[in-house]
């Protein structure tokens, strides 16, 4: 299995950061209710300070680095999870320590790091504080939306963070937000697209592709990919999809991708996929009280790829909406401006957000393939 990035151990440059985060999340996330409580418009606001030292306080134990501590919200972001049946027990087991965190550096051009749990089911990713601004703005809208929309694509969020530390060249501020993992530990990075759909600058290299990084829209284009559902799935999944847009573009939100993870089956996969869903769906009978039941989805969050004829294919398709926190005021105006003195406007990835989110879904609804394609194919055929 292609796993990107490497183990952080004590050496690594950054041990004292993951070690900080984890530290800080863990205690911080287990201070929350026991029991889910009403949220209330203050909860939005809320802001825990942390002070972490090595004699411990009355706040906090001790640690082995000082450092200082923010929790946004968390409140919101327990009943966020609760919602996406993040097991509160289960989080703070994958969090579990500095060891198990992995670094990769960053993908693309915003310079976050990305640190995923040992067990790759969550990701930790270091954000600009105009992304943390912004999510701590729509956060309302955000919790609400995910409340009435069971099914939503969107990137789960559960935690937003802030880590004050001192280092050799001074005191840094870092802000993080916890995510899900879209994809499983099974699937290979190499075969995964990142789809905005725009084409400038869109196509990662053999060589990037070599060192684990994402395909792009002109890599999907060129080799004739497209994304195939069951008629019923294509229709939900547009559905959702449009919805999800709706709420981006009303957000003035731009830039995010649809993370569209492939995994290729054989039979050995085939088998253990069933064993899979068989315990996966056992686990389902203890569900966290009150979470959300994604009906797009399979059992282990994937969605079987189904060809045209309506025959299964060994494909099993990780899909969701990724990078959702640029606000398109603060960084993309100056962008459009300068790229589109040379460039073809519907060519760039910088355009206003109804603009964007309209490209998007063009760009996905014209690559998805279903059976009742076919047939309307076939009834225009006959009438010509
Ligand atoms: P840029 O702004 O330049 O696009 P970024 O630093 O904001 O980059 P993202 O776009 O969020 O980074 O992610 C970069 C890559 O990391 C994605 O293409 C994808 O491969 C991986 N990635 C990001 N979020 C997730 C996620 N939730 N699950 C799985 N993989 C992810
Ligand atoms: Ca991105
Ligand atoms: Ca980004």
């Amino acid at each position: 299995y292609n796993i990107p990035g490497q183990n952080i151990s004590e050496k690594h440059q950054n041990y004292a950061i993951v070690y900080d985060l984890v530290t800080g999340i863990r205690f911080s996330v287990s201070r929350c209710a026991k029991n889910p409580v009403q949220i209330t418009d203050d909860q939005f606001k809320q802001v825990t300070k942390l002070i972490f030292n090595r004699q411990g306080n009355t706040q906090a134990p001790p640690t082995k680095y000082e450092f200082k501590f923010k929790d946004y919200a968390p409140e919101v972001f327990r009943d966020l999870r609760r919602m996406f049946n993040v097991n509160q027990a289960d989080y703070l087991m994958s969090l579990n320590d500095e060891i198990g965190v992995r670094a990769v550096g960053s993908s693309g051009k915003s310079g976050s790091s990305f640190y995923y749990s040992n067990d790759r089911k969550f990701i930790i990713k270091t954000i600009h504080r105009s992304e943390h601004k912004h999510l701590r703005r729509i956060l309302k809208d955000y919790y609400n939306y995910v409340k009435e929309n069971p099914n939503t694509l969107l990137c789960q969020f559960y935690g937003l963070h802030r880590l004050k530390m001192a280092t050799r060249t001074g005191t840094v501020k870092v802000h993080v937000l916890v995510m899900n993992n879209l994809l499983p530990p099974m699937v290979n990075t190499a075969d995964c697209y990142d789809l905005k759909g725009s084409t400038y600058g869109r196509k990662t290299s053999e060589k990037k592709r070599l060192q684990g990084s994402c395909l792009k829209d002109l890599n999907f284009i060129e080799s004739k990919a497209a994304i195939y559902l069951a008629d019923e799935k294509k229709k939900q999944m547009e559905k959702q999809l449009k919805q999800d847009v709706e709420l981006l573009k009303n957000l003035n939100i731009m830039d995010y991708s649809l993370l569209l993870g492939l995994k290729f089956l054989n039979r050995a996969d085939e088998e253990l996929l069933d064993e899979t869903s068989k315990r996966l769906s056992q686990i389902t009978h203890q569900n966290v009280p009150g979470a959300h039941k994604n009906s797009i989805f399979d059992t282990d969050g994937g969605i079987r790829a189904i060809d045209t004829h309506g025959e299964e294919m060994d494909i099993v398709y990780y899909i969701g909406i990724i990078d959702c926190l640029t606000n398109y005021s603060t960084l993309k105006k100056l962008e459009t401006f300068f790229r589109s003195l040379r460039h073809k406007r519907e060519t760039i990835s910088a355009v206003p957000p109804h603009e964007y989110g309209d490209r998007f879904l063009k760009f996905i609804f014209d690559h998805i393939k279903s059976p009742g394609d076919e047939v309307i194919e076939k009834k225009k055929g006959f009438g010509k």
